[in-house]
């Protein structure tokens, strides 16, 4: 005989109503499973409560997660939207799952540590800098898991491609991006990896001007190339009413009405 613990409750709490079953109460260690949910028995364990194989399902199995297979997640938005503290978090969560992780960046993007993932709030992660996007699946080891693809929309060519090749051998692709450019355009690639991507998050940073959910990207200064990888002071997150994709180098500009 031993005591329910509160933990016990709490591990199997979602699977069943638990009226019959108070903290404290005793239930015999062995002998017959004493729990039951919809779906089967709750046998008690040296670890708590271990929940047993399913039954038999009868017609199809729907997964709300894929099971088995690769599959892409596109992270995107704005600049200072939190995507690559997003990414950094994601690819944590999978190396506290033990599973294989590996990073890779452009090695256009040098901002920050050139062997490191870096977000704007000073977390970093390691990673590899490519010339190209094709490279990374040479790259690859044999048991990773999990690819983090960081500012993924300065690979010009076979971004795409690339991730779905590596989701096809059963690789979970996790690619943060911006989806505009600063003028307010899709951002190369992007928008066609995010069509086949499974997984798509849109993150919004906040307008300086005015405080509303901001999705753009203000260029303050520099040239008119799409690609100019600056620090954060080149930049500032706008909302729709605030930005002026038509204007680059006035830090200072008048917003009609605020
Ligand atoms: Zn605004």
């Amino acid at each position: 005989m031993f005591k329910v613990r509160t933990e016990h409750i709490r591990k199997i709490s979602g699977w069943t109503s638990f009226s019959t079953v108070a903290p404290g109460a005793s239930i015999a260690r062995s002998g017959p499973s004493v729990f039951s949910w919809p779906g089967g028995t709750v046998v008690p364990s040296s670890r708590g409560f271990r929940r047993p194989a399913a039954p038999a399902q009868r017609g199809k199995l729907v997964h709300h997660v894929p099971r088995d297979v690769g599959w892409i997640e596109v992270i995107c938005g704005s600049m200072f939207s939190g995507k690559t503290e997003e990414l950094i978090r994601r690819l944590r969560r999978a190396q506290y799952a033990r599973q294989r992780i590996q990073s890779f960046k452009p090695a256009i993007d040098d901002r920050y540590t050139a062997d490191r993932i870096a977000s704007h709030d000073d977390r970093t992660l390691e990673c590899v800098p490519v010339a190209a996007v094709r490279e990374i699946p040479r790259l690859l080891h044999t048991d990773t898991e999990v690819v983090g693809i960081d500012e993924a929309q300065f690979f010009t060519e076979g971004l795409v491609e690339t991730c779905e090749g590596l989701a096809g051998r059963g690789i979970r692709v996790i690619a943060a991006a911006l989806d505009q450019d600063f003028r307010g355009e899709p951002f190369g690639e992007i928008p066609r990896l995010m069509a086949v991507a499974e997984f798509v998050t849109k993150n919004l940073a906040i307008c300086v001007r005015c405080g509303n959910p901001a999705n753009r990207s203000q260029r303050l200064r520099g040239t008119g190339d799409t690609i100019q990888v600056g620090a954060g002071d080149a930049y500032e997150p706008r909302c729709r009413a605030c930005f002026r994709p038509e204007v680059i180098g006035q830090e200072q500009i008048e917003i009609p009405g605020r």
